[in-house]
C-alpha cells in the first residue's frame, strides 16, 4: 500500500524499473470549491432533501454523483425547482436573472458562489453603472461567463481568441474595460489581451488580476514541473475549465497530458517508456482520486513517489452568510 512518498515496490508489469511520479503541489481543491462543497453538505444537515442546486456545485463527476446519491437535485433551469424550494447556486455564480427567478418562485436561497467570481460581478456592476463597454476574455457558455455577462448583458462582449479581437469594433472615445475569467490559461489570456491593446490603447485593465490564485498556482506549477516528466496525468472532468488548462500547459511544455477523471480512465499504453510522470489535479478534483491514481501506478509500475511543493498556499473562505442565517433560523 502506498503510504504517501518515498520509494514503493510493487509489480513491474511489462516495465523496467521504477517510474518516477512527480506530485504536484498545489493541486486540486481550491478555497471557493472547499467552501461550495461544504455549503452543499451544510444545508443537507440542516434542510434535508429534496435540496436543489442550480447547475454542477464543482465541474466534477464525481463530486456530483455523490450528492446526487444523497438526495441533491441539480437541475439546469430554475423553473425546475418547486416553488419555495430551498435552491444551492453554484461556485461558478449566477446572473441577476436567475436570482431573481428564484426569488419569484419563493425559493431559500444559499449562494455558494466563490467570492472571486462574485469580485468580477462587482467589477462589472461598476463599470456597467461608469458607462464602460465591457470585454470578457473567457468561454463563451460556461457557467462563469453566463453569469458575469448576465449583471450587464447589454455592455458586454466576449473573446474567446485573438481573432475575435480582430472582429471587434469600437470607437476611440468609446470607454473599455477588460474582466476576465477566472479560469483561463495565463498565457492564453495574456496572448488575448495584448491583442486587445494592441488595437484598443485606451482600454482600462480591471484593478487586480481576474484570474484566481488557484488557477495561477496550480498553473505554476505544471509549467515548472512538466520539463522534468515524459507524461503528464491532470485529475479532473471534461468540463473542468481550470483541469483542461492544465493539461494543455503541459502539452504546451512539451509534456504529453491526458485528463482523467478517475484511475478507471488510465490507458496503461501511455506508460510505455516513461520514466518520469507528473501528476496533478484541477481545482474540483477531489484528492481520494488522486491517491487512488498513484496507488494503481505504484502497483502497476513500482513508484519513487516525490512530492513537488512549487507554490504555497493558505487560502480559506466562510461559508456564504445567507446558509449562517439559515443555520441561525433552524437553531
Ligand atoms: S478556481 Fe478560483 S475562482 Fe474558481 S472556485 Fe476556485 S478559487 Fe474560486
Amino acid at each position: 500500500m502506498w503510504g504517501g512518498g518515498g520509494v514503493c515496490g510493487g509489480k513491474v508489469g511489462g516495465y523496467n524499473g521504477v517510474m518516477k511520479i512527480i506530485l504536484a503541489n498545489p493541486r486540486g481543491f481550491c478555497a471557493g470549491v472547499n467552501m461550495a462543497i461544504l455549503t452543499v453538505e451544510e444545508a443537507l444537515k440542516i434542510v434535508g432533501t429534496p435540496l436543489y442546486v442550480y447547475h454542477e456545485i464543482v465541474h466534477n463527476r464525481h463530486v456530483v454523483e455523490q450528492f446526487v446519491k444523497e438526495g441533491v437535485i441539480f437541475v439546469d433551469e430554475i423553473d425546475e425547482v418547486p416553488n419555495n424550494s430551498t435552491v444551492i447556486f453554484s461556485a461558478h455564480g449566477v446572473s441577476p436573472e436567475v436570482r431573481d427567478a428564484a426569488k419569484g418562485r419563493g425559493c431559500t436561497m444559499i449562494d455558494a458562489t466563490c467570492p472571486l467570481v462574485t469580485k468580477v460581478h462587482m467589477e462589472a456592476i461598476r463599470y456597467a453603472k461608469q458607462g464602460y463597454k465591457m470585454l470578457l476574455v473567457g468561454h463563451a457558455g460556461h457557467d462563469e461567463v453566463v453569469g458575469t455577462v448576465g449583471e450587464a448583458p447589454d455592455a458586454f462582449t466576449i473573446v474567446e481568441s485573438p481573432e475575435d479581437v480582430e472582429k471587434l469594433s469600437f470607437a476611440d472615445e468609446d470607454k473599455l474595460v477588460y474582466l476576465t475569467q477566472t479560469t483561463l490559461s495565463m498565457d492564453d489570456a495574456n496572448r488575448i489581451i495584448d491583442a486587445i491593446k494592441k488595437r484598443f490603447p485606451q482600454v482600462k485593465a480591471p484593478p487586480s488580476e481576474d484570474i484566481c490564485y488557484a488557477t495561477t498556482n496550480r498553473q505554476s506549477a505544471v509549467r515548472e514541473l512538466a520539463p522534468r516528466a515524459d507524461l503528464c496525468i491532470v485529475v479532473g472532468s471534461k468540463n473542468s475549465s481550470n483541469s483542461v488548462r492544465l493539461t494543455e500547459i503541459s502539452q504546451n511544455s512539451g509534456c504529453q497530458a491526458y485528463l482523467v477523471d478517475d484511475k478507471t480512465e488510465l490507458d496503461h499504453q501511455w506508460f510505455k517508456g516513461v520514466n518520469t510522470m507528473l501528476l496533478t489535479a484541477g481545482a474540483s478534483a477531489p484528492e481520494h482520486l488522486v491517491r487512488e491514481i498513484i496507488q494503481e501506478l505504484v502497483d502497476q509500475y513500482g513508484g519513487e513517489v516525490e512530492d513537488a511543493h512549487v507554490v504555497a498556499e493558505d487560502m480559506h473562505f466562510n461559508l456564504p452568510r445567507s446558509l449562517r442565517q439559515l443555520t441561525v433560523l433552524n437553531n
